[in-house]
């Protein structure tokens, strides 16, 4: 595999989608030191719904695996084979990724922007990338607190939930948002001010 193929592209040659991720937390603990309590923890966005976890990796994109290697039939081999290209068009492995926000905002958790590029499957509602990265993350209340490890992690844009307001996906598509959504885009940060230089 070539280096420059896993490079993370700019946002122009990328195809941009949206997605949702878990963010699992780790505390780090020094054992006997008397900072072990300002240890910061270890911030991860991981798959929703992906077996194994899938912990999206710092600073280098995630690639796409196929797991259906352990089902093969003599249809799925006669259609597909063990050496297919990652994604398929007859398999369903691949980065998913969607290209709605309010599709994105149903499954919960983080909701952010995707980067997709590698080879890309479309679909009416989404794609399946071979490699992804993660755009700009929008963050709840809750994940607020957060903002600075993901930014230094993934070198992404961290915004607050009501952002989202902001950007062109939500006028069009706002009311199919659901209300859980929509109550959790409303809350007001304590330490954002919006800025002239925001992307939207
Ligand atoms: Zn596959």
């Amino acid at each position: 595999m070539s280096t420059s193929i896993v490079e993370i592209p700019d946002r122009v040659s990328a195809i941009q989608a949206w997605r949702a991720w878990k963010l699992q937390v780790t505390p780090m603990q020094k054992p006997s030191s008397i900072f072990r309590v300002l240890a910061e923890p270890k911030v991860e966005l991981v798959s929703l719904n992906y077996p194994p976890k899938d912990i999206w990796p710092s600073a280098h994109p995630l690639e796409a695996q196929c797991l259906n290697f352990r089902s093969v039939d003599e249809e799925w081999d006669r259609l597909v084979g063990a050496n297919h290209t990652i994604p398929d068009e007859h398999c369903t492995c691949g980065i998913y990724a969607v290209k709605s926000l309010a599709a994105a905002a149903h499954y919960g958790g983080i909701v952010g922007t995707v980067l997709l590029w590698g080879k890309v499957i479309e679909a009416i509602d989404g794609f399946r990338a071979q490699y992804a990265y993660p755009g700009t993350l929008y963050l709840s209340e809750e994940n607020w607190k957060h903002r600075h490890s993901l930014k230094s992690i993934y070198n992404v844009e961290c915004l607050p939930f009501p952002l989202l307001k902001r950007h062109p996906d939500w006028k069009e598509q706002g009311g199919g948002l659901t209300s859980s959504f929509m109550t959790a885009a409303n809350w007001t940060p304590v330490n954002f001010f919006l800025s002239s230089s925001s992307s939207f």
